[in-house]
């Protein structure tokens, strides 16, 4: 089975890590990463989503965090600061570092971003095809007003040091009209047997990777099945603020409104936490098969679950 998925940062990691431990040795897992995360800081290019899910996948992930290497140093973020050079507030560790020197270099010599992307999955071998959505430069902004007036403020200044205490007031992912998908995207999902929207977050990292000039038109027409996982449960994200950029695009954050805003022109079926069980209905009455299983990813076997659950939900839907 050719499975693709469209990934964030955590929560698409986290899944894809129990899709692997569900699925057989035969099954080719493609995967669609969001890099309207990235950011250019010290010169070099740092891709946060690809990095999550290659760190997770080639079991390099800090655990606890979710994010960065484990057993990590931090000296050369030490040694920036000694020279009066930020930003303290977006945590590079030494052995992260390493990984945007290989990426920056290889990009200065012409590489693209998915041949490098290719090239550090040689090391760390996730167990996926991993594909940034595009090669071209793509960078979310938020718009903000606070005592500084009314302003763009790049998506990291306001996930990372403001912790989304602002709201939001639009989200708009510069560069993404005129990107091109990377190679290998379109083709992944046209051939794919199953497509799957882990329970990443709807609009900076899935919808980042929708407003990409052709995914979301590729995936609508694809035959393949394609099944959600709500990253809202009860009514909250699971962890992070995905609640606040929902509001700048005037989405309630809950289960059934986001499976609702993404529609029945993209999802065939979504798949909602036991708690959410009166969203069912409501979703179905949308014209999205809907089911209602624990999508709490505390460990992998329980992620796994989930993962035959989007599965299984794909298979009905295809009949
Ligand atoms: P990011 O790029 O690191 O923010 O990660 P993603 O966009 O891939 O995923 C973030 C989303 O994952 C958040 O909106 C969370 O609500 C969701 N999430 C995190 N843990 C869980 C979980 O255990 N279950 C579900 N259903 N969603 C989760
Ligand atoms: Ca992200």
């Amino acid at each position: 089975m050719r499975i693709v998925a469209l990934a964030g940062g955590i929560g698409g990691a986290r899944f894809l890590r129990g899709l692997l431990a569900a699925v057989g040795p035969q099954d080719e897992i493609t995967v669609i990463g969001n890099t309207g995360d990235d950011i250019h800081l010290y010169g070099l290019k740092v891709c946060p989503d690809l990095d999550t899910v290659m760190y997770t996948l080639g079991g390099g992930i800090n655990e606890e965090q979710g994010w960065g290497r484990q057993d990590e140093t931090w000296s050369i973020k030490a040694e920036m600061k000694e020279y009066g050079v930020g930003p303290e507030w977006f945590g590079l560790g030494d052995r992260d570092f390493a990984t945007h020197l290989v990426r920056s270099q290889m990009l200065t010599a012409g590489y693209s971003l998915s041949q490098v992307t290719e090239a550090l999955c040689v090391r760390w071998k996730p167990g996926v095809r991993l594909l940034p959505m595009s090669d071209d430069r793509v960078e979310t902004h938020v718009r903000i007003t606070d005592e500084q007036g009314t302003r763009a403020v790049h998506f990291q200044e306001y996930w990372v040091r403001l912790h989304a205490a602002v709201d939001a007031e639009a989200i708009i992912p510069v560069g993404a009209d005129t990107a091109k998908p990377a190679p290998g995207v379109l083709e992944a999902i046209a051939q794919a047997d199953v497509i799957l929207f882990p329970p990443s977050n709807p609009v900076v990292s899935i919808g980042t990777i929708l407003a990409v000039p052709g995914i979301r038109e590729a995936v609508a027409a694809a035959p393949a099945p394609v099944v959600g996982l709500s990253p809202i449960i009860g009514g909250a994200p699971v962890r992070g603020m995905a609640d606040k950029v929902l509001a700048a695009v005037g989405v309630e954050a809950t289960a059934e409104a986001v499976a609702v805003n993404y529609g029945s022109a993209l999802l065939d079926g979504w798949l909602v936490d036991t708690a959410d069980a009166d969203a069912v209905a409501a979703v179905e009455a949308a014209g999205i098969a809907c089911r209602a299983v624990p999508l709490l990813m505390t460990d992998v076997e329980a992620t796994a679950e989930m993962a035959r659950a989007a599965l299984a939900l794909a298979e009905q839907v295809r009949a």
